[in-house]
């Protein structure tokens, strides 16, 4: 016979192991998948093959952003593909703007299978321009890539009933303006049924789907039936709505189509840097990429497009096996029914007298200590990382040590509440205690967020049923089971969406689920006990020790840090700007120039966008120049029309006017839309500041036209700017400060010229 307390050894053993080897689970299956060899067979996607053209596509590791010569190779190199594969490229020229006032010149490139049946047709969407900073081999290089190979493989299957249009778009980083092109200009735009978006923030990982159409419940339905390993679901995009990103999906979002977002996000200290280079470029993502695009665009191509309409669902993935979903309208009623579940089963057990009210309560303050335990111990760790400087960003060179600390707390902590209030609790009480907040938390979520709620409920169900048909055996470990693998993959994969800030996150949903084992704890062997709760503080001290001490950057985890250099042509005055996000620079660099302790606004008109100035020497550069060439009053103000243009041909060139004076601004005759951004990188542009900001980022020699209206007759002050990539000659210096381990990015080292006007 076991006594209690070995069962009880066995039980807390058996918990532990569940909720270790479901994170290991996950951590393996959020891998991205083998890539296909060369020569897999036609019918097949192969990252092998689409490697060949990626290498091809990244050339030299130019950046290539839009209006660039570079990216004018690429676009050479994308039409002469699609030749040899036997369609015949279009070229869709335009001038555009997007939501953040950024306007170009953009050339799309189009490809298109014509349908059996004439219905609506699926888009294929991926971006060809880089950031001026970085390569862009993953982003969008890698989407490039799997595109092609996907139009290769289509090539050789039968006929769609669908037309299939697949869309290169150019301008996607100045501000989404190849698909704003593409769905206000282009004669295909209304054909278009459904969208597969393929984009990037960062250089490895499964091919997520992370972003669909709120009434695309038939689009996952299809996703679900279609994709071999698919990795989704609806947190995911609960918690994109809230990220600082945009991608093409957002405009063909904005024009009523539904769709498809999927991006692999990990390391993301490479985006938008020039280590998003083809070295850094994970085949297994592009094999991932290209599995999901192609048996999403060859299932659409299959669908009557113009028949769908469905209910947002709630879905999931279990370990990228198979998704899960069901309408996100059930989930308040099944979350009544779960809690309803525990509390007749409370019910019961009270009135027959098996446990008092008051240990459920035990219960409940033990399961908050455990929550509170973690939090509290996130918050230390957070703390020492802090003052070691070993988190000055996000994402850090050598992770693991702070990814074991954090997850080490959940067991510390749940095992010291459980030990103390399990006394008073009892272990029945424990896990009534721990059941009902996860009813309350079940409620509540599917009321108020539907779309995070499914852990909760889906646990809930089961650990009501287990409760009503009275089954002990089953009540700890099962109910246990269901909520760690629905966890677990969101604790695992938020590091990489989020970063370090967000691993006290993590912990506390760990916690949520070992909190559930409280009863294993109070019935287990003191030893035991004992032996957990030091091994989980050794792991928290070591990692904690190891993540502080480790450096926080790397030449393949880098630093980024933008080098400018700004003449305002007024006052004459140079000056060095270093812009750094995060902290102090790096040491070198500071060394290498007097450049002031605290940051200051890079651009008098963009207060948020903030970098460490240091003087520097006056440079002969001729600054931009508004002329006016009409000027006429209207009902409300002012018409003025004119021509902004860099004589030193610089390719960006901008504006900025008082907020309060203007009232509307084409470029080119074009206007921008009048909708709202939630792009970080946009934020110094859009945020709520005294100016408005028009900039276009491919002014040829003839400059770009601008017709701004104005209220009031009075005269308005202008700020002009232009800017170019690179510094001057003087700046190599600063350049050679600047140590291995840090790197430009997104618009990269810039040499910027300002100047004011008055209209
Ligand atoms: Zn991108």
């Amino acid at each position: 016979m076991m006594s209690s307390t070995e069962m009880g050894s066995m039980k807390l053993v058996a918990a532990l192991a569940i909720v270790g080897a479901l994170v290991l689970a996950s951590a393996l299956r959020y891998q991205p998948p083998h890539p296909h060899p060369v020569d897999a067979p036609a019918a097949e996607f192969s990252a092998g093959r689409a490697r060949e053209v990626l290498r091809e596509l990244v050339g030299a590791g130019e950046p290539h952003p839009t209006g660039s010569a570079a990216n004018a190779r690429v676009r050479r190199a994308i039409v002469a593909h699609l030749d040899r594969l036997g369609y015949r490229a279009e070229l869709q020229e335009a001038f555009a703007c997007g939501a953040v006032r950024l306007c170009a010149d953009v050339t799309n490139v189009l490809a298109r299978l014509d349908g059996t049946d004439g219905g609506k047709a699926v888009l294929l969407s991926v971006h060809y321009d880089s950031v001026p900073a970085g390569p862009g081999a993953s982003d969008d290089g890698v989407g490039v890539a799997a595109a092609l190979e996907v139009a290769r493989a289509l090539k050789a299957d039968p006929p769609p009933k669908n037309p299939i249009i697949l869309l290169f778009n150019e301008g996607e980083e100045e501000d989404l303006l190849g698909a704003e092109a593409f769905t206000s200009g282009h004669p295909w735009a209304k054909d278009v049924g459904a969208v597969v978006n393929l984009e990037a923030r960062g250089t490895t990982g499964a091919s997520l789907m992370f972003e669909t159409s709120d009434d695309g419940g038939w689009i996952i339905d299809l996703f679900a039936r279609s994709v071999a390993r698919p990795a989704s679901n609806s947190i995911y995009y609960t918690v994109y709505k809230l990220l600082p990103n945009d991608t093409d999906l957002t405009v063909y979002k904005r024009r009523g189509l539904a769709g498809l977002n999927f991006a692999f996000i990990g390391g993301e200290a490479r985006y938008h840097t020039p280590r998003d280079d083809f070295a850094h470029s994970d085949p297994g993502s592009l094999q991932h990429h290209g599995d999901n695009a192609l048996a999403m665009v060859r299932a659409l191509a299959r669908e009557d497009l113009g028949a769908h309409r469905g209910a947002e669902m709630v879905f999931f993935d279990v370990l990228a096996l198979a998704i899960v979903r069901w309408p996100l309208r059930w989930m308040p009623l099944l979350a009544v029914a779960a809690a309803l579940l525990l509390v007749i089963a409370a019910g019961r057990t009270l009135w027959r007298g098996e446990l008092r009210a008051s240990a459920i309560g035990w219960g409940v303050v033990g399961f908050m200590a455990g929550v509170l335990g973690t939090g509290a111990a996130g918050a230390l760790i957070s703390a020492a990382l802090k003052a070691s400087g070993a988190v000055a960003y996000r994402w850090v060179a050598y992770p693991a040590f702070a990814r074991a600390a954090f997850l080490a707390t959940p067991v510390l902590a749940t095992g010291v509440a459980a030990t103390w209030f399990g006394l008073r609790a009892s272990a029945s009480g424990l896990w009534w205690g721990a059941w009902a907040m996860w009813g309350i938390a079940a409620l509540s979520t599917a009321f108020a967020a539907p779309g995070v709620s499914y852990p909760f409920v889906v646990a809930c169900l089961v650990a009501g049923l287990c409760a009503i048909f009275r089954a002990p055996r089953l009540a700890l470990l099962l109910p246990l089971a269901v909520a760690a693998l629905l966890w677990t993959p969101i604790v695992w994969l938020l590091y990489d969406a989020l970063g370090i800030p967000i691993l006290t996150g993590s912990a506390v949903l760990l916690t949520l689920v070992l909190a559930t084992a409280g009863p294993a704890w109070i019935d287990a062997e003191p030893p035991l006990r004992r032996a957990v709760l030091i091994a989980a503080s050794a792991v928290i001290v070591a990692g904690t020790i190891a993540a502080a001490l480790a450096p926080p950057f790397s030449p393949d985890n880098p630093r980024k840090v933008n080098l400018w250099y700004r003449l305002n042509a007024d006052s004459q005055q140079g000056a060095w700007l270093a812009s750094a996000d995060t902290g102090p620079l790096p040491p070198q660099l500071a060394a290498a120039a007097p450049f002031a302790r605290t940051p200051v606004a890079a651009l008098e008109w963009m207060p948020k966008l903030r970098a460490y100035p240091a003087p520097a020497p006056r440079m002969a550069f001729s600054p931009p120049e508004l002329s006016v060439e009409d000027q006429r009053t209207t009902a409300t103000g002012r018409m003025v029309r004119g021509r902004l243009v860099s004589p030193r041909g610089a390719p960006i060139a901008g504006f900025a006017v008082p907020r309060d004076r203007v009232l509307s601004v084409r470029m080119n005759g074009v206007f921008s839309p009048d909708v709202a951004s939630k792009n970080l990188v946009a934020a110094p542009m859009t945020d709520a500041t005294a100016w408005r900001s028009y900039v276009c980022t491919t002014t040829g020699a003839s400059g770009v036209e601008i017709e701004v209206e104005v209220n009031g007759t009075g005269p308005v002050d202008v700020h002009l700017w232009d800017a170019s990539p690179g510094l001057p000659q003087p700046g190599n210096a600063l350049f050679a400060a600047r140590p291995a381990w840090a790197v430009p990015f997104d618009e990269g080292d810039r040499t910027v010229i300002v100047a004011k006007t008055r209209l």
